[in-house]
């Protein structure tokens, strides 16, 4: 396929140099990053987006999102999909794909979860709003990028899948780390909290196969010295998409509330910035309990 990519940032430089890899013919335009060996650079992002079969964004936010939507749906051909594989509100996927259907193209909205790793390794997994017609289309190149694509639904159902999914990995992450710190509290070795919790009731994703805890469990950036990894910022970013989101729809969402108003605080004034998002540990363990 002739593909356009636009945003060749951490995560869309390896999804592009994959696709690449697999035989694809890449056009791609960033504002300042560099473009992978392979992939034909072009000067502006409309220039990249001409004559394309799908044109992939893969940009910070939705309001980027937009203002790049706005310049390049008018220059691409009628039938291509605009594929956007960012981490964006709700709202301005749905905005995105009807602006981009008005104008005879397809818009499959497909958020990714497996982080700068996964992108490299091809291994994310994405989860698609969209066209049953799009989604089609798309698929073979979500084979290539990543192992898994589900079609979650219409447009904007990708998005809201990833933000229900990052709004409980926040909350659970928060609460294996406070439980981690009243275990030390309480005298209680780290191995053998590590031993239990994984294999009872309290388990999760945050404790089985990212410990915050060093030295116990799988490798995870716990054990370099909490570097990311995913970075609490980037928690923050989509914590606070859930909540935009939940405001929105009405939903009554207090642990996510929590959650937000925890990562923002570890972000914004505690030195959280830069570190990864289970570096909540060590705030955890430096803490005691407010009077
Ligand atoms: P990044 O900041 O490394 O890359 C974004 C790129 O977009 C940058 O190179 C920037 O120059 C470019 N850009 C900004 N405005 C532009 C414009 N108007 N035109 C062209 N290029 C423009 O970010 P990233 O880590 O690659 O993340 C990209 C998206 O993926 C985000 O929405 C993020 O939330 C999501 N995501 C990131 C991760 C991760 O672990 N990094 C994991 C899952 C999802």
């Amino acid at each position: 396929m002739k593909i356009g990519f636009i945003g060749l940032g951490n995560m869309g430089a390896p999804m592009a140099a994959n696709l690449v890899a697999a035989g694809h013919q890449v056009t791609g335009f960033d504002l300042a990053a560099p473009c992978p060996d392979g992939v034909t650079k072009a000067d502006t992002a409309v220039a990249a987006a001409t004559g394309q079969d799908v044109v992939i964004t893969m940009l910070p936010n939705g309001a980027i999102l937009r203002s790049v939507a706005d310049q390049v749906i008018p220059a691409i051909q009628p039938g291509a999909v605009l594929l956007d594989c960012s981490t964006v509100d709700v709202e301005s996927a749905r905005a995105v794909a009807e602006q981009a259907e008005a104008a005879g193209l397809m818009a499959v909205d497909a958020p990714v979860s497996g982080g700068i790793g996964g992108a490299s390794a091809g291994t994310l997994t994405f989860m698609a709003g969209g066209s049953d017609a799009g989604f089609a289309k798309v698929n073979p190149l979500f084979d290539i990028m990543g192992q898994k694509a589900v079609h979650c639904g219409a447009a904007g159902a990708g998005q809201a899948a990833k933000i229900c999914n990052n709004m409980i990995l926040g909350v659970t992450m928060i609460a294996t780390c406070e439980a981690f710190a009243l275990a030390d509290k309480l005298g209680l070795d780290r191995a053998k909290m590590f031993d239990v919790v994984s294999t009872s009731s309290g388990y999760s994703w945050s404790m089985n196969a990212y410990c915050p805890a060093p030295g116990v469990g799988p490798q995870s950036p716990a054990d370099n010295d909490y570097k990311p990894g995913f970075a609490s910022e980037l928690m923050l970013k989509d914590l606070r998409l859930s909540q935009q989101a939940a405001e929105a729809a009405d939903a009554d969402t207090p642990m996510g509330a929590r959650a937000t108003e925890l990562y923002t605080a570890f972000v914004e004034a505690e030195d959280g910035a830069g570190t990864d998002f289970s570096a909540m540990l060590p705030r955890f363990e430096k803490r005691h309990r407010p009077e």
